[in-house]
């Protein structure tokens, strides 16, 4: 059961798996000015949505087995949204310069390899790829073995500002078949929901590039290019109307009780 009470630019979310109950509050600026304000609401309810799921797999019997020091799965194409490509722009700007220049410097080398397995160009389109295509091009890139840059002793170094992607990925599997993921043997957790589709869906009212589909290693590597998004008064939205949309494209329908604090609405979905 999820239960959401709304009230204005901040959500209080409670989430139950059997007597296992997760709590946690998302909020947005009052006037949103792009997506930027929206990507910390968007990462507490990936975060959320991903304990709450933990629990119920814990319930079930069926643990998820993702652990720190798997990292078996990040050898996997990172698809990011223009906003998570920005905000890893200013992870990587941030870090010393020596750590820096070792994080570019390996996603320079992924994208060499790229180019050289001559899967460059489709990585840079694989937002325009059907589903199938983007199958195929996902199993050749994991199949050359390139670690994300951001490994380090098979663990995420930016845990906590890992893109959403990241962050929804669970598996309840011996680890050892994410190393052979094609075998057969992953099985995921379904998440309640996905922020990263959500906020996809909410790009449209930031315009139409905020939608584009862009590999974390392409992000990294060209980090430089990555510059705040630009404000323009015409693209803002109440953070009200924000919120609302991006929890109800987040968190699934079904067993959700939605409460509007300010208009007393209580809907069972
Ligand atoms: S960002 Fe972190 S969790 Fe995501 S693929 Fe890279 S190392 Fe793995």
């Amino acid at each position: 059961m999820i239960w959401i009470l709304r009230r204005g630019t901040t959500a209080d979310l409670r989430l139950s798996a059997g007597p296992r109950r997760r709590e946690g509050t998302v909020c947005v600026p009052e006037t949103v000015e792009s997506l930027d304000d929206v990507l910390p609401a968007a990462r507490d309810l990936s975060d959320l949505l991903a304990d709450h799921v933990t629990d119920a797999a814990e319930r079930a019997g069926t643990p998820v087995s993702c652990t720190k020091g798997c990292g078996a799965c990040c050898r996997q194409l990172v698809p990011l949204l223009p906003v998570e490509a920005r905000h890893l722009s200013a992870v990587v700007d941030d870090l010393p310069e020596h750590r820096r220049a070792v994080v570019r410097g390996r996603a320079r080398a992924v994208v060499e390899a790229l180019d050289g397995a001559g899967l460059l160009a489709s990585v840079r389109q694989v937002g325009e790829l059907d589903s199938r295509e983007r199958r195929e091009l996902g199993a050749s890139y994991f199949e050359l073995g390139l670690s994300c840059p951001f490994l380090e002793d098979e663990a995420c170094s930016i845990h906590a500002d890992r893109p959403l992607k990241c962050r929804d990925y669970l598996v309840i599997n011996d680890p050892m078949h994410c190393r052979e993921p094609l075998g057969g043997g992953v099985v995921g957790v379904a998440l309640r929901g996905h922020s990263w589709a959500a906020l996809r869906e909410l790009a449209s009212v930031f315009g139409a590039d905020e939608k584009r589909v862009v590999p974390l290693v392409l992000a990294v590597a060209e980090a430089e290019s990555w510059h705040p998004a630009p404000k323009a008064a015409d693209a803002t939205a109440p953070g009200q109307d924000v919120l609302a949309r991006l929890l109800a494209a987040t968190v699934e329908a079904d067993r959700t009780e939605h409460v509007d604090e300010q208009s007393g609405a209580n809907n069972h979905q």
